[in-house]
């Protein structure tokens, strides 16, 4: 490290600053990486099957203590950094947070690239480095504020720029058909055309077995500068051209169903999933020689529909560029590509319009011409009922014209996923109800996992060790031997072991709310956790308003003895979400108002902590004693926020919603607490029309609703949340005013068991014990067994 810090940062110890040091340290790091990086290269190029993962979003966070815990190496460094006086803890908090993604999705990507490095899947990850990741959250007045995130201020010591991997990505211009060797060839001249420029970072896998690449494209300006306006004085008009071009990989999409900048997300989309197929393919050249064996050597998975014009762009590079027949182009498209789907919310499934694909990509617009036809000839030849045709197809033309992106995935995928049991079977009932009815087979299910290497062993190093004392080296390893903890939840000595785990987590939150928040919490109350994107659906609202419930159940009986409780809320709404923005200044006013209450004498409070993300979901998690998985049933996908939690011993309040199901038929139903209704209940509900069967709102949310109404909480501005409020009374589209009441009546429930100790503790290690199969290894396995045929 001493090296590193002379040779490649350039500073003497006596001068060397933390962040020096960090860079120092993570250099010595990734030269450990390096050996095994290229072993694994040699193995793959000889090897199977590779993976390609195509993704929009790769929300890693920080990487020193993911690369040293999967090397063993993390006590040997904190050493040798101690020898020279310097705290490895404190050169963690330094490196920035890859924050390449919004949410769940960009997360479920970096938990599956470090499980197929750990299991020794070759592959690639390939998405965009962005200069700016996801915005810094910051909070003023209780307000959301965006700031721009800087990860790439400093060097990035993990990544490798190759400026000899660049492939040209063109947009716009026209579609020439001309005559070669008797038969009809496209030639596409593209308008424009942008360098995408390849950045590797090693994924290091567990114990260092294996070490795959996650490669970024860049975007830079074919022509960096046109000389001649410059020469001539039109100094601003001959960077403009470049700097239009590289905006493609300036900053992350808020995304998160917001509209804004639709042109330049289709650029962002079509730009990286060109240059990763040019990439594949010219690697699958090198090594094999014939592209019709694409298939044998390659899986492609699409993560949601982001990459899914990888349909059009992979035959049009089969068939334009490399003269393969149309037909057997498609074998090799959809034997290659598979997608996985991420939502039902019809908003935030893509569709273009077909006019801006028309000007940005005529050519691939040709080419989904041609697959929507093949694919639905042979339906019109049947005379298949118009409806049916209509709904099936590629093209939307309910309301002008617009190519449907999930449409396009699913004919062109070999599989299609959901990411839990219900939201697949979900896909199969509503959006892709007719083509599952074509392609019976094709929708399968593979249930989101996490890495329990970040979410467990990185994150909760106390509770880890502890794990490893009783149960052996060999839970670092294979997530299921957790399941030998169940003979430990009703040990009493076990249990005091594993509480006082909590209790130093706790403590250190405390620390941390304090110093962001300048709140006071409780160590000693029930850490009550919602952190997630702020989102209607996702209920943070239900939360709020059963908070605002006890308050005023508190307020009216002050001498009863209340459960403390600290409900702590964290996460980020999209800069054009207003809805989601108003909940978090309502948060934050619900806070003040508790926060500051001597009647309630510090028995509740109220914590908004800022700038949600990987590093703080590290820290919060270990911490929380109750998970708060609480979306209006059949709209969470998955959800991966609560497999972290009840790994870390969390109970989880939830709905039968996405992967909270399986969750309760893991850890079994008297160790979770289930409200509200299910999703066939709403959805029955809808069917026969809200008004028929609107619940009457209790009284005690009518006086929630009333408190927050009146302006109780906003005395400056009484009217604030007047839409929110009113939303909930009128035809409350996410059923708060439905769930209300059993929502209520499962926090007692949790009230009441944490007044057992014994059969909190019991079932708290139950969920620690029997979460095992959430792993991302058995994720990874599942997609390598029946998706992408290869061996694990
Ligand atoms: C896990 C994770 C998410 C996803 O959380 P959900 O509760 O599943 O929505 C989002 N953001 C970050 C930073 C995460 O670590």
């Amino acid at each position: 490290m001493l090296a590193k810090l002379a040779y490649a940062v350039g500073k003497d110890p006596a001068h060397a600053t933390d962040r020096d040091w960090f860079v120092a340290t993570a250099l010595a790091v990734r030269d450990c990486a390096i050996d095994h990086w290229t072993a694994s290269k040699a193995r793959n190029q000889a090897a199977q099957k590779q993976v390609c993962y195509l993704s929009l979003e790769f929300l890693i966070g920080r990487l020193l203590f993911d690369i040293l815990n999967n090397l063993r190496l993390t006590e040997s460094a904190r050493e040798a950094l101690a020898g020279l006086g310097i705290d490895l803890d404190n050169l963690r908090a330094i490196e920035p947070d890859a924050a390449l993604g919004n949410g769940g999705l960009g997360r479920l990507a970096a938990c599956f690239m470090e499980s197929m490095a750990s299991l020794q899947v070759p592959a690639y990850g390939y998405g965009i480095r962005y200069e700016h990741g996801l915005f810094r959250q910051v909070i003023m007045d209780g307000r959301q504020h965006e700031v721009p995130e800087d990860w790439l201020a400093y060097t990035n010591p993990w990544e490798f720029e190759r400026s000899d991997v660049i492939y040209p990505v063109g947009f716009g211009g026209t579609v020439e058909d001309i005559q070669a060797n008797g038969s009809p060839v496209a030639v596409w001249r593209p308008a424009e055309t942008v360098q995408a420029v390849a950045y590797d970072t090693p994924v290091v896998g567990w114990r260092g077995r294996h070490v795959n690449s996650l490669r970024l494209w860049s975007a830079r300006a074919a022509e960096p500068l046109r000389l001649d306006a410059f020469n001539s004085g039109d100094h601003i008009g001959a960077l403009a051209d470049r700097a239009r071009l590289e905006a493609i990989s300036r900053v992350l999409y808020p995304g998160d169903a917001s509209e804004a900048g639709r042109e330049l997300r289709l650029r962002q989309e079509f730009f990286f999933t060109s240059a990763s197929l040019q990439d594949l393919l010219a690697r699958h050249l090198r090594l094999h020689g014939d592209l019709r064996s694409l298939p044998d050597w390659a899986a492609l998975q699409l993560n949601d529909t982001h990459p899914s014009i990888a349909v059009a762009e992979l035959m049009r590079l089969l068939v334009d560029e490399h003269s393969l027949p149309w037909e057997e182009a498609w074998t090799i498209t959809t034997g290659t590509l598979n997608y996985t789907n991420h939502t039902l919310m019809p908003e935030a499934l893509e569709r273009w319009p077909v006019s801006l694909m028309e000007r940005l990509l005529p050519r691939h617009l040709q080419i989904i011409y041609r697959i929507n036809w093949q694919h639905l000839e042979p339906l019109v030849y049947r005379s298949a009922d118009n409806e049916f045709i209509k709904s099936v197809s590629i093209i939307d033309e309910g309301s002008g014209r617009y190519v449907r992106m999930g449409h396009l995935a699913f004919i062109g995928a070999h599989k299609v996923n959901g990411v839990s049991a219900l939201h697949t079977s979900l896909m199969r009932q509503t959006v892709f109800k007719d083509l599952h009815a074509l392609y019976p087979a094709r929708i399968v299910n593979k249930t989101n996992g996490i890495t329990f290497r970040r979410w467990l062993h990185q994150a909760n190093p106390g509770l880890t060790r502890l794990l490893v004392g009783e149960l052996g080296d060999g839970v670092l390893d294979d997530p299921e031997v957790l399941i030998q903890l169940d003979r430990l939840a009703d040990d009493a000595a076990f249990q005091n072991l594993f509480r006082n785990q909590r209790a130093a987590s706790k403590a250190n939150l405390v620390k941390v709310i304090a110093e962001r928040t300048g709140v006071l919490v409780d160590p000693g109350a029930l850490f009550d956790v919602h952190i997630k994107r702020i989102h209607e659906y996702k209920r943070q609202l239900l939360n709020i308003l059963e908070t605002v419930a006890l308050y005023d159940a508190i307020r009216a009986e002050p001498e009863r003895d209340w459960v403390p409780r600290g409900k702590i809320f964290a996460g980020k709404a999209a800069a054009s979400y207003h809805r989601a923005k108003l909940i978090i200044k309502l948060a934050n006013d619900v806070a003040k108002v508790v926060n500051a209450d001597p009647v309630v004498a510090g028995r509740l409070k109220v914590v908004f902590l800022p700038n949600y993300n990987v590093s703080l979901a590290e820290t919060i998690i270990p911490a929380a004693d109750l998970s708060e998985q609480i979306s209006t049933a059949g709209m969470e996908a998955s959800g991966t926020g609560n497999m972290k939690l009840a790994l870390n011993g969390a109970l989880t309040i939830g709905t039968l919603d996405g992967a909270n199901i399986e969750i309760r038929e893991c850890v079994g139903s008297e160790n979770i607490f289930i409200f509200g209704l299910t999703a066939g209940e709403i959805e029955a509900r809808r069917q026969v029309g809200m008004n028929q069967c609107r619940v009457d709102v209790s009284p005690r949310l009518e006086r929630a609703l009333g408190l927050i109404g009146s302006g109780a909480f906003s005395p400056d501005e009484p009217h604030r949340f007047e839409s929110l409020v009113h939303a909930v009374r009128s035809d409350d589209p996410l059923m708060v005013a439905a769930d209300f009441d059993s929502y209520w009546t499962a926090q007692r429930g949790v009230d009441a068991l944490w007044a057992n100790p014994f059969a909190w503790w019991r079932a708290s290690v139950l969920n620690t014990a029997r979460v095992g199969w959430f792993s991302s290894d058995r994720t990874i396995r599942e997609y390598a067994d029946g998706i992408w045929k290869l061996p694990v």
